[in-house]
Formats: structure tokens, C-alpha cells, sequence
């Protein structure tokens, strides 16, 4: 007996990988008997699919275009039915061109899916990018509205220049500038590097007897000693300080000193 009418309409679909497990088993036991025209049929049912994944579309048909085929591919179908009403399983009845079509529609589901995840992911890293650059150039920003401030206290007449005396260390030294409207800038050359894990940090002592110091900003020394230190923001005016003084704390500073101030400059 011939088998291979029965499988005929199985090898498009085989060829998409869109069979039953039982055709897909009956007609690979076929192939298996070594039926050439069962074969060569699937090679070019193959072919065929290999087609259509080359020239699926990169862009996505209008909603008209998919239903005008839909409505096609069922008036074809429908037809079909009429013409063989006596027909086997209608499944056996699909158009080959329809399976074609059908693997035409995975494979450009296939390649819109792909170019969809494609073109997140390069949004992703767009995103990335442009967040990196933003946080640059603020950072360049502050920089540079922080480098003209300290230029500014520098230069103005008004700025009250502050002598901060070393207490005992030998040839540091260290000034201060307050300026009334631009804050204090606390500059330091040849300054010793603090113990492991601490900071220098900067102190208002008040006038008020009865007022604890001020905790102000940290800092660090470069490899030559040199620091320059702005505070944009004062705890406390000039009327009020007594004197500015810089201690050395544990990383991350003290709300209060907890050793004896190494430099230390009268304000008024
Ligand atoms: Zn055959």
C-alpha cells in the first residue's frame, strides 16, 4: 500500500515544526522506510520556510493588511470545505500556500519580537547615558560655581582675613577668609596628613561662654599639604564667633571635638 498521499498534506506543517506528536511520529516512521518522494517533499517544504524567514518584514502591516488577510485565508478555506464536502478531517484540507503563510506570520513574529527587545534594550542604555552625562556635568557645575565663590571671597575688600597659628606644627600654615555674603574659605599649605580613618574638621566657637562649638566641614590634605575648604553656608555669623579652630576627628566627624584644636584663629 502507498502511504504517502496521507502524508502529503502533513509536510508543510512538519517542516514548520507545527505537527501532532502522533502525525508528527506516523510520518517520520514514513521518512524512516526511506521514501525518496516523502523526502524530497520536505526538503522543499524546508526550502520554502527558509524562504519566508529571509524575507519576513522588518515593519510592522497595518491592522487592515492582517485582516484582509485573515478574511482571504478563510473564504479560502470555507471553498475548500464546500468543494470536497466529503472530505477527510479538514485539517488535511488547509492549503499548502496557507502553511506558508502561517510560517510567515511566526517568522515575522519572530522578527518583531527580536527588533522590539532590540530597541529596548538600546533605549535602556540611551537612558543609562544620558543619566551619566547629566550627573557630570551637574558635578562640573557645582565645581565651577564653587571654584568663582572661593575666587570671589579671595578677592573681595570685604572678605576679614582670619591667621590660624599651627599649634606646635612646624611650618603649616594656614589662613582663613570670612566674607559676610559668601561664606568662609579656610586654605591650608603644608599640612600634615590626619592619623588613618580621620579627618580635619572645622569649628565656630562661639562667643557666648555658654555655647558649645560649632561642627562645621572635613577635610583632608592633597599629597602637599594643600587644602582649600569652602563653607558656602556658616553655622553662625561673624558677630557671633569667637574664633574658627580645626581638630582632628574620626572619619565621618564629631558633633563636638573630642581632641585639642591644631590650628586656631581669634574671628573678632
Ligand atoms: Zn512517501
Amino acid at each position: 500500500m502507498n502511504n504517502c498521499d496521507q502524508f502529503r498534506e502533513l509536510l508543510e506543517a512538519y517542516a514548520l515544526g507545527a505537527l501532532d506528536p502522533e502525525e508528527r511520529a506516523a510520518l517520520e516512521a514514513h521518512l524512516a522506510t526511506g521514501c525518496h518522494d516523502c523526502a524530497r517533499s520536505v526538503e522543499e517544504a524546508r526550502w520554502l520556510v527558509c524562504q519566508l524567514a529571509y524575507t519576513a518584514p522588518e515593519a510592522t502591516p497595518s491592522d487592515m493588511l492582517k485582516g484582509r488577510l485573515m478574511q482571504t485565508v478563510r473564504a479560502e478555506a470555507q471553498s475548500h470545505a464546500e468543494a470536497k464536502p466529503q472530505a477527510l478531517p479538514a485539517k488535511r484540507y488547509v492549503p499548502v500556500w496557507m502553511w506558508g503563510l502561517a510560517a510567515a506570520m511566526i517568522v515575522f513574529m519572530i522578527v518583531v519580537t527580536r527588533n522590539v527587545r532590540h530597541l529596548q534594550d538600546e533605549t535602556r542604555e540611551a537612558e543609562h547615558l544620558n543619566a551619566e552625562l547629566m550627573e557630570g556635568n551637574h558635578k562640573l557645575e557645582k565645581e565651577l560655581a564653587e571654584t568663582k565663590r572661593e575666587a570671589m571671597i579671595m578677592m573681595d575688600p570685604k572678605s576679614v582675613k582670619i591667621m590660624m597659628p599651627a599649634n606646635g606644627k612646624q611650618g603649616a600654615q594656614l589662613e582663613a577668609k570670612w566674607n559676610a555674603q559668601l561664606g568662609v574659605l579656610v586654605m591650608g599649605d603644608k599640612i600634615p596628613m590626619p592619623a588613618p580613618h580621620h579627618v580635619l574638621q572645622l569649628w565656630l566657637i562661639p562667643k557666648d561662654p555658654k555655647a558649645k562649638p560649632m561642627p562645621s566641614m572635613m577635610t583632608w590634605p592633597d599629597a602637599d599639604g594643600k587644602f582649600i575648604l569652602l563653607v558656602s553656608n556658616p553655622p553662625d555669623s561673624m558677630g557671633n564667633t569667637k574664633a574658627l579652630a580645626i581638630t582632628e576627628e574620626p572619619e565621618g566627624g564629631s558633633p563636638g571635638p573630642t581632641t585639642t584644636p591644631i590650628y586656631v584663629g581669634g574671628v573678632s
